[in-house]
């Protein structure tokens, strides 16, 4: 009943050594399927799968029937997709149905989802009953490189996002890249931003690969395991340096200065911008920053719009849908970053492909300079 069928054997194991509080990343396809298996392993005796409208009807069934399977009580929540459901509203109704579905202590909260599921999930898991374990089996790109590795969770507040949450471990992370080949084009796009993130901040040699390996990708090849497990070792060797972002966490905000004013200034409207179109733009412009400010070789710059490009990704203020605003409101959107300290900005620059390093104390003219040549 719960022999775990061959393809998933030979999935790659991340681990996130984070004392009492480590567990372990698998990537592979077809993990959903033998998925009870493995979070039955971990001695709950109920479930609560939260998923959304999108997902469930794919992929909910298989995965519940997997649970029960393993003699797990499963009990399905499903909300509305998008942003708007990282919310009051949506954490109350999560908690509520988590109480409703008498999940105890000892049980677990699996989010089934890409990353709007899985903050929102995994904050629940949080809170109720003062906190209960949580499972993440993401299904978007960028769910699976970054935000269901990490333990940041939360909701949305009117003054911001992100901004009411906690930091809550998952104790299992299965990413299923299969679940992949139903993700739309523009969303898989947008998480390949993040992916090709972590080559820039420090490993050039994983970008040069993705530069020869992302049709394989994309096409869900073995290169996309490869790219996601290289991405999550990557994301979990910075969380476990620092798992609160007192420190070098920051790093992983490469491109994403840039990134959350034009998200900002789109006003989060995702038929305009999606956040790793934002953050590809924001790339692009953090090398060409750096370049400017005579820190980085410029052919550095070209190669990361040039590679960003090839995928269709936007890396220009002119591929902002609907114009990116003045340099007042660019500089504007940046300063209400939460990365600002007392007027000055901190970037994330880099020396090259892979030389990233944290720059607090940029002053607000030299970033006034660079947007307006960007902008003419
Ligand atoms: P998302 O969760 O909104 O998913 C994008 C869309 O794809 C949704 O419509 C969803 O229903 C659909 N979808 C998901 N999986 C699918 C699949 N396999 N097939 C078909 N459709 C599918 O967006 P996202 O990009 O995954 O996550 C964005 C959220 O992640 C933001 O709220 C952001 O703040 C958060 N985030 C959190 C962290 C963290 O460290 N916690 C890091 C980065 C981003
Ligand atoms: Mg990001």
């Amino acid at each position: 009943m719960s022999s775990i069928p061959a393809q998933t054997a030979s999935a790659i194991t991340v681990p996130v050594p984070l004392g009492d509080r480590a567990y372990d990343i698998l990537v592979g396809r077809g993990l959903i399927e033998a998925a009870g298996a493995r979070i039955a392993a971990l001695g709950a005796r109920a479930a609560a799968l939260v998923t959304d409208e999108h997902v469930g009807p794919l992929y909910a069934q298989a995965l519940s029937r997997s649970l029960a399977a393993n003699g797990l009580r499963t009990a399905v929540i499903t909300l509305p997709p998008g942003e708007a459901t990282k919310s009051y509203a949506g954490l109350e109704r999560v908690c509520d149905a988590v109480l409703e579905a008498k999940i105890e202590r000892g049980d677990l909260v699996v989010a089934l989802g890409g990353g709007v599921i899985g903050d929102l999930a995994g904050f629940a898991a949080a809170v109720v009953r003062r906190g209960v374990r949580f499972v993440q089996v993401p299904t978007t790109l960028l769910s699976q490189v970054d935000s269901s590795v990490g333990g940041k969770t939360g909701i949305n507040s009117r003054h911001g996002k992100n901004l009411v949450g906690a930091f809550h471990q998952p104790s299992l992370v299965l990413a299923d890249t299969s679940l992949l080949d139903t993700l739309p084009a523009r969303e898989m796009r947008a998480g390949y931003a993040e992916v090709a993130k972590y080559g820039l901040i420090d490993d050039a040699r994983f970008f040069a690969w993705c530069e020869g390996n992302w049709t394989g990708i994309f096409d869900g090849g073995p290169e996309r395991d490869e790219a996601v497990a290289q991405s999550c070792r990557a994301k979990a060797a910075v969380v476990v340096r620092d798992e609160h972002e007192t420190g070098d966490r920051a790093l992983l905000n490469l491109g994403h200065t840039f990134g959350h004013a034009l998200e900002r200034i789109t006003r989060y409207d995702s038929t305009r911008l999606v956040h790793g179109e934002g953050v590809a733009i924001g790339l692009t412009l953090a090398f060409r920053f750096s370049a400017a400010l005579g820190l980085c070789p410029l052919s550095d710059a070209e190669r990361v719009e040039a590679h960003l490009k090839s995928v269709g990704l936007p890396t220009r203020l002119s591929h902002v849908p609907g114009g990116c605003g003045t340099v007042d409101e660019l500089l504007d959107a940046m300063t209400q970053d939460k990365k600002v300290k007392g007027g000055s900005l901190t970037f994330i620059l880099a020396r090259g492909i892979g030389q990233s390093f944290i720059a607090p104390g940029v002053e607000a003219e030299k970033v006034r300079a660079f947007l307006t040549s960007e902008i003419d």
